[in-house]
């Protein structure tokens, strides 16, 4: 199944500025809610999804961890970075 990638939500969790290592919360349009981990060093790159377990993977159907939203790490990324998302909640 394809997963759509929008985004209705995008907030910053843990921010560890002198570690350069950044939390976000993403909420997707089916409310699906992944943590994005961000490093900057200096430019900003992901280095982790996570999806949240609030509501079952949209690709998968699983409740519980599973490895889905990974495969989709580019294209979060590159959603993230070129609507400049994350200037706007720091
Ligand atoms: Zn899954």
């Amino acid at each position: 199944m394809k997963f759509n990638i929008k985004f209705k939500d995008f907030a910053a969790a843990d921010v560890n500025p002198a570690a350069g290592l950044y939390h976000f919360v993403v909420t997707m349009s089916d409310n699906t809610q992944i943590r994005l981990i961000f490093s900057k060093n200096p430019d900003w790159k992901l280095i982790g999804v996570n999806r949240l377990l609030t509501v079952p993977c949209p690709i998968c159907r699983r409740d519980y961890y599973c490895n889905c939203m990974s495969k989709y790490a580019e294209e979060l990324e590159r959603e993230v970075l070129d609507n400049e998302l994350i200037s706007s909640v720091l």
